[in-house]
């Protein structure tokens, strides 16, 4: 890292200054407030997107644990999925005197100007699981296989309509969900998924009766299950009137259980009319238990315990003036540089392995998921 400790000297005065001249009441959690100096007991802000996906309360409560567990403070803040108030969170956590960042973007864009300030200040800032784009003061990048894991959903499909066994089969109908247009790992997990589909719908043993393929075509902003819904009525009645969907690729639970909710509300469900193969991602609990009933066909587990450290590691070694561990120095561009990165495995779930992967780690507990 640059001259850390002369720059720490000298933010060491604008912080106590900051720290003077920032009321107290600020709404977080945890730590508490101190001047710039050593890291010793220094406070990280951990800037998390929403609390109305599972996963992220689990990541911020992961990260919190992690970082405490190293002797640091922490401060957590949500920016419920409002862009402007995740920029002026993470501002107030500069002006607190953070020594470091950890950040899930919510508008992968908006973040520049903030980070510059944290560059500014001599913080660095660990973009956490979604790439911060456009902004050369992001140090590292913690992620999953963004790509492996629509290439996981979109195996999936193909093995349950038995499409990988070759031959002539089909057609099946299916239609494609996207997350949030704002958000990177979207295409990413698009591109994977149709790495593996396209060559199907190329082959025409699957078809989109919407037409609709293209990315821009089936974004759902905010990666919003209502919004999902909506899209999915408005698909079974334009273009499934006389014919069943036999397969959705969704690419996040709560899109899953929007779908579901508008395949149910048509009639789907029953013998004569089964769902279609319901794809999604997180493990949250309530696709899990969609799964152990027969309703979302599989998710994509990824442990947010394991990228919770991992992301804890980069501040710690970065602070310590080591060089934290990374597996993967070329695929994430965001626009001003190629940010290091260490990415952790997916893991396919569905009915048959749940228990495995979910329970017999102490992800869930069974009651969790009864
Ligand atoms: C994460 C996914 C999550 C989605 C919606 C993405 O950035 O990588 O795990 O399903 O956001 O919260």
């Amino acid at each position: 890292m640059r001259n850390r400790r002369a720059a720490l000297t000298a933010i060491a005065a604008s912080a106590s200054l900051a720290l003077a001249l920032t009321a107290c009441g600020q709404n977080s959690e945890g730590g508490s407030k101190e001047g710039a100096g050593d890291t010793e007991g220094a406070t990280i802000g951990i800037a998390m997107p929403t609390k109305s996906s599972e996963r992220w309360i689990a990541d911020g409560e992961n990260v919190k644990k992690n970082l405490e567990s190293k002797g640091y403070k922490t401060r957590l803040v949500y920016g419920e999925d409002d862009p402007d108030q995740q920029v002026s969170q993470i501002e107030n956590l500069i002006t607190q005197g953070v020594k470091g960042l950890i950040v899930a973007a919510i508008d992968n864009k908006s973040l520049a100007n903030v980070l510059r300030q944290a560059k500014e200040a001599d913080i660095p800032v660990v973009s956490y699981d979604r790439l911060i784009l456009g902004s050369p003061d992001v140090d590292y990048y913690a992620s999953f296989d963004n790509e492996k894991v629509g290439e996981l959903q979109g195996t999936y499909i193909l093995d349950k309509l038995g499409l990988k066994d070759g031959g002539e089969k089909g057609p099946f109908n299916i239609e494609l969900f996207a997350g949030s247009n704002d958000d990177n790992n979207t295409k990413y997990f698009f591109q994977g998924a149709m790495n593996v589909l396209k060559p199907y719908i190329d082959k025409k043993q699957l078809v989109v009766k919407s037409g609709q393929t293209q990315l821009n075509q089936v974004t759902t902003l905010r990666w919003d299950g209502g919004t999902a819904q909506k899209r999915m009525d408005d698909l079974l009645t334009s273009a499934y009137r006389s014919d069943r969907v036999d397969a959705v690729l969704s690419p996040y639970d709560g899109i899953s259980i929007g779908i579901l909710s508008a395949l149910k509300s048509d009639g789907y469900g029953t013998k004569a009319k089964p769902l279609p193969v319901v794809t999604g991602q997180d493990a949250e609990v309530a696709s899990v238990k969609s799964i152990v009933a027969g309703e979302q066909t599989q998710t994509v587990y990824k442990d947010t315990r394991k990228l919770a450290e991992v992301a804890a590691n980069m501040v710690d070694a970065v602070l310590k003036g080591e060089k934290p561990e990374v597996n993967d120095t070329k695929t994430y561009d965001n626009g001003s540089k190629v940010v290091p990165s260490y990415l952790l495995d997916p893991v396919s779930v569905d009915k048959t392995n749940y228990r495995q992967v979910l329970v017999d780690s102490g992800y869930y507990t069974e009651a969790d998921l009864k």
